[in-house]
């Protein structure tokens, strides 16, 4: 079977996608992770040995195994609405519209449904099969149809253009190739392939393809292995973007792969992230000994600023995005507090609603008055204060592996504060817990929402992107008033109002997510806290969301008591819970701590997390709260629990 499949891809110069839907239904076919990784390496290992006419084949492979057409940050995503799709497979198939609902609400995978009822097609001609470009193709016009915008706000002649694309590509599918295509184009392949499992594979495929027929000892096969994919994930969590990493991959295998891919003015790296911390005690425990800083954690939202070399200057967020239009203010600004010879940079930093008046921070939620797209300077009402806490790069070079204490003095050495505009983030290096505390007081005093403890010297201060590290704690006043760390929760499902509020839906089911089984698992319902306009609001949000065909398959739920509606999972709502526990009817971290699931006791509504998505949980690899949160609620139980 294995030479079968092997053929397949070296008998064409294009790469059948039949062979990777191949790959595919294997790969569904287990849970194993080690299982995952080697098949998925064997098949990128036939790929890179024949990457197509325009060698270019293992880059498409690569992206369509993760369901994306190109970096994050470039915007362009798959994800389609279902009438869309339902209405390209009623055409292509012959079918009702009304008949393909049918099936769906029986079978749950719209996916599914579609291979079933090409199954019942019978086919005239025969076409030429599908290949990895032209998928991919066919998939990139369809997201650039839209660019960025929900498909609900469609206009008649995209919404046709797309339809038949999808046409163009279900005609020719056969056996579980339309499964895939609709799947991707649902925007996931749900097939429990993580990103990071690619990462390994694609790293793995490479070192396998320099040994090639070389007899190896096995101990020495297993180490260029792993050196492989440390390579490969280093590399990825400094430069995001395959389009760079597979094609010097191919030219100059692992060890040229360090040399060609670097930290790059442009590309957003993955944010470092903090663990939480409960007590000062514990930041005196954790860092015992050792030299250590406390900065103001300020209540904002995160900036990621690069300057590039043409002296142009781009804002990302948290999440890769490009805020840019967002702050056309701090492109005016930035430039003015950069000292003379600096010609490029990538700081990281926090952007701080501020009174300019009164000289004193808001809070983030006049942040969120500001539109997020396409922001005219006069219209501007809220100044946005940036406060720095760290500098990646500087004129040409990197200095993420640099000590804390360096990259500090570098960033107060490149950069000059202006009153009301630019800082750096305020910092106190004493240790005692008496300094910790005054210092940790007057933060809140000032309006921020604790602190943020960092190591400051050693190999334990650099800046590890994508990271959770321990390096880094966050002391924030609610842990600390006993109230727990919020949650950022998905929003799957949704119940009607009662009463005045029968508009509009009164209460939400919401879930947390596992990037490896690529599965939502509801964690709480919640209904308080909300004002009648901040309803109307949700509705208007969520409505176009609606899944007329009910739960999706990814989404884990008790059923026995169903939502109303249930939505395509996409907006994060951040909670905050003073107690977690076990329950039998909801599903979060099930099997982590106990058979039952840990659900959150009365959740109170605090915003929507406008800088996280469901979707970016799926594709980053440790960055998003969401994707690392059914291990966070676990480890949050247990910790109640031995505190209890
Ligand atoms: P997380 O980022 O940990 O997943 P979150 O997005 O909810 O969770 P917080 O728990 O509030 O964020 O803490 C980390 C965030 O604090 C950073 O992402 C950054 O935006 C913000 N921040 C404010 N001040 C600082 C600082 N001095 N150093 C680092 N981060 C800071």
């Amino acid at each position: 079977e294995e030479e079968e499949k092997s053929a397949k891809v070296t008998a064409s110069k294009l790469v059948p996608y039949s062979a990777l839907t191949d790959c595919f239904e294997e790969i569904d076919k287990t849970t194993k992770r080690t299982l995952i990784s080697s098949l998925l390496t064997t098949f990128l290992l036939k790929v890179a040995l024949n990457p197509g006419r325009d060698g270019g084949d293992l880059l498409r492979v690569v992206y369509l195994c993760i369901n994306r057409l190109c970096p994050d940050y470039m915007g362009i995503e798959l994800g389609i609405g279902e009438t869309l799709i339902i209405k390209a497979v009623a055409q292509c198939t012959g079918r009702s519209v009304q008949q393909i609902k049918n099936d769906l609400r029986t079978v749950g995978d719209l996916g599914l449904v579609a291979q079933q009822s090409r199954g019942k097609q019978k086919t005239l001609f025969k076409t030429a099969p599908l290949t990895v470009p032209f998928v991919f193709k066919c998939l990139t016009d369809i997201a650039k149809a839209t660019g960025n915008a929900t498909l609900h706000a469609l206009l008649p002649q995209s919404q046709a253009k797309k339809v038949g694309i999808i046409q163009k590509l279900l005609t020719p599918c056969t056996g579980s190739e339309t499964k895939f295509i609709v799947r991707s184009l649902e925007g996931k392949l749900r097939i429990g392939l993580a990103e990071k499992t690619l990462v390994t594979a694609l790293a793995h495929a490479i070192v396998l393809k320099e040994v090639g027929s070389k007899k190896l000892p096995e101990g020495k096969l297993a180490e260029k292995l792993a050196k492989g994919a440390d390579a490969v994930k280093a590399v990825y969590s400094e430069l995001p973007n395959y389009d760079l990493i597979v094609p010097a991959l191919l030219k100059g295998g692992i060890e040229g792969l360090k040399e060609a891919c670097k930290l790059t003015p442009g590309v957003p790296l993955k944010p470092m992230l903090a663990k939480p911390t409960k007590a000062i005690g514990e930041v005196l425990d954790r860092f015992e000994g050792k030299e250590f800083t406390c900065e103001y954690k300020y209540d904002g939202e995160r900036a990621q600023i690069h300057m590039l070399e043409d002296g142009q200057i781009v804002v990302f967020s948290r999440n890769s995005e490009n805020m840019s239009s967002k702050y056309p203010d701090l492109l005016e600004s930035i430039p003015r507090c950069v000292s003379k010879d600096v010609k490029t940079f990538v700081i990281d930093a926090e952007a701080v609603a501020y009174d300019i008046k009164e000289q004193k921070l808001l809070p983030f939620q006049q942040l969120t008055t500001r539109k997020r797209k396409d922001v005219r300077t006069e219209d501007i009402t809220v100044r946005v204060h940036i406060f720095a806490f760290d500098l990646l790069y500087l004129n040409g070079e990197s200095l993420l592996q640099k000590e804390l204490v360096e990259r500090r003095r570098l960033l107060q050495q490149s950069f000059r504060p202006m009153q009301g505009e630019f800082g750096f983030a305020k910092s106190s290096d004493g240790s005692s817990s008496e300094q910790i505390a005054e210092f940790l007081d007057e933060s809140i005093k000032d309006g921020c929402e604790g602190l943020m403890v960092k190591r400051l010297t050693s190999d334990d201060s650099t800046y590890e992107p994508s990271r959770r590290s321990i390096n880094w704690l966050k002391l924030k006043k609610d842990y600390l008033a006993g109230v727990g760390d919020s949650c950022d929760l998905v929003v799957v499902g949704g119940y009607y109002g009662k009463g005045k509020r029968t508009n509009t839906y009164g209460a939400f089911l919401l879930a947390c997510y596992d990037a490896d089984a690529e599965q939502f698992q509801t964690a709480c319902k919640i209904g308080t806290g909300f004002s009648d306009q901040m309803l109307v609001e949700l509705y208007n949000l969520l409505s176009p969301l609606e899944l007329a065909s009910g739960k999706r398959s990814d989404v884990q739920a008790d059923m026995s008591k169903p939502p109303d509606v249930w939505f395509e999972p996409k907006v994060v709502f951040e909670v905050l819970t003073a107690d977690l526990t076990l329950s039998p009817i909801y599903m979060a971290g099930q099997g982590l701590v106990d058979e039952r699931g840990i659900s959150l006791r009365f959740p109170r509504f605090i915003k929507i997390r406008e800088d996280k998505d469901a979707d970016d949980a799926t594709t980053s690899e440790q960055a998003s709260l969401t994707s690392a949160y059914i291990f966070r609620i676990a480890e949050f139980y247990e910790a109640q629990a031995l505190a209890s």
